[in-house]
């Protein structure tokens, strides 16, 4: 049946869809508009031919964003207005298990469904559109392990927090979600500290950094900024792609500085100092604990408006849930429903995480040199495939990095001054 929420739901829905496929199209056509000129801040650094792979990568994507987005937004009315929660809901309720049981297979049944309907796109993802950009070194073999690892680590992580949740919801009263939320909280603290040394070598290899000579340079920066100096490690990224990145991940005792082997092979030793020295601005920064700290405010937001919803009956019956309301169900429509509302919260997010690139950048023009991390940059974008002219809307609203030309002038900018010209 539907009802009022339905329908706000639905008016959400579509402005949301039609907000997301007028940026991507935007994006799209900006593009395209600039194919044929590499911009003049790039004439020197980057060829006519690279300036074109890389727009032609971007359609590519962008073409499969769409196709993408009209495939979640059909998953989406199949799971809530079509009525999938709630006929999954009917055939769990007649098993005789105790609510916080059923509800945990209910919530793992879907994620199952979910994964398996979500396979063909990550199939054409990496063995088509990755492939034909000559990106993709994924054999199948890895692809399938890696769905299975997934599989096996939700089992053994997700089982165990949605039980403790649901089983909170049920016994622990009308302040549940404030338990629930430091329940949440704390187990992601606990992945941040135990992702980089449990998780991540489940999926890749991590070796220190060995070359004696580049070594010494790094030991030398990471003592300058007060670098626990056995935090660098490279990754086998080469198994899967020819993608390249460098990140700052972990915390306390298990922080460490992760290059991917691929970027490795196109940087210079000072270059790799340079994007060395804008990871450590990170974890100098903070940047870590303070996005921790934000999603500690988002998260009890959550859990409160949670809280609220799971005691209005037209919550659930406006999304074809016809056994009322229920803990398991609730917990499921919340989190596919809100992302529908919070649409424009995300470039506030983005903002934040470009910020702190920002910041990161004026850390490593500091402590080595802005042109040094400007050259690792054009390498990285040409290399990446990355376009240089994105639609200025479309960056603000989805970029967690600030697109090429903005960080790369804003380094010329950051530069030492000309001494002659004090
Ligand atoms: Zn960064």
């Amino acid at each position: 049946m539907m009802n009022t929420f339905s329908y706000i739901f639905l008016i959400a829905l579509i402005l949301n869809f039609a907000a997301k496929m007028w940026l991507n199209l935007r994006h799209n056509n900006h593009v395209n508009a600039n194919r044929h000129q590499v911009p003049d801040a790039f004439l020197d650094k980057l060829t006519l031919e690279d300036h074109q792979k890389a727009a032609d990568y971007t359609v590519a994507k962008s073409k499969y964003g769409r196709f993408s987005m009209v495939y979640s937004t059909l998953i989406l009315l199949s799971f809530t207005l079509f009525g999938g929660l709630g006929y999954l809901d009917v055939l769990w309720s007649t098993t005789n298990n105790d609510p916080v049981t059923t509800g945990v297979w209910y919530i793992a049944s879907i994620s199952l469904i979910y994964i398996i309907i979500t396979l063909p796109e990550s199939i054409y993802f990496t063995f088509v559109l990755e492939e034909k950009f000559g990106f993709n070194n994924t054999k199948v073999k890895t692809f399938i392990a890696d769905i299975v690892k997934t599989l096996i680590i939700m089992t053994i992580i997700g089982i165990p927090l949605v039980w403790i949740i649901l089983w909170l919801m049920q016994s622990a009263g009308s302040l549940w979600w404030v338990y629930a939320w430091a329940v949440f909280c704390s187990f992601n603290l606990f992945a941040i500290w135990a992702y980089p040394v449990l998780i991540a070598p489940i999926f890749n290899k991590f070796t220190p950094l060995d070359d004696p000579e580049l070594k010494t340079k790094i030991d030398s920066l990471l003592g300058q900024c007060g670098f626990a100096s056995k935090g660098v490690f490279v990754m086998d990224g080469s198994k899967r792609s020819s993608h390249g990145n460098a990140f700052f991940a972990g915390m306390g005792n298990n922080k460490r500085i992760v290059f991917f082997d691929t970027l490795l092979k196109y940087l210079s030793h000072e270059e790799i100092e340079a994007v060395l020295a804008h990871e450590l601005g990170h974890f100098r920064l903070n940047h870590i604990k303070k996005q921790f700290a934000l999603s500690l405010v988002v998260y009890f937001i959550s859990f409160a408006i949670l809280g609220l919803l799971l005691t209005k009956s037209w919550f659930f019956s406006g999304m074809g849930i016809s056994n009322g309301p229920s803990n398991h169900v609730g917990l499921m429509l919340f989190l596919l429903v809100t992302p529908v509302f919070t649409f424009l919260l995300d470039p506030i997010f983005s903002f934040i995480s470009r910020k702190y690139e920002f910041e990161a950048d004026e850390y490593a023009s500091k402590t080595r040199s802005s042109l040094l991390l400007i050259s690792a940059l054009v390498k990285l974008n040409r290399e990446e495939k990355a376009t240089v002219t994105p639609d200025p809307l479309y960056s603000m609203m989805y970029d967690s990095h600030p697109p090429a030309p903005i960080r790369i002038n804003q380094l010329y900018e950051m530069r030492d001054p000309d001494p002659n010209k004090a």
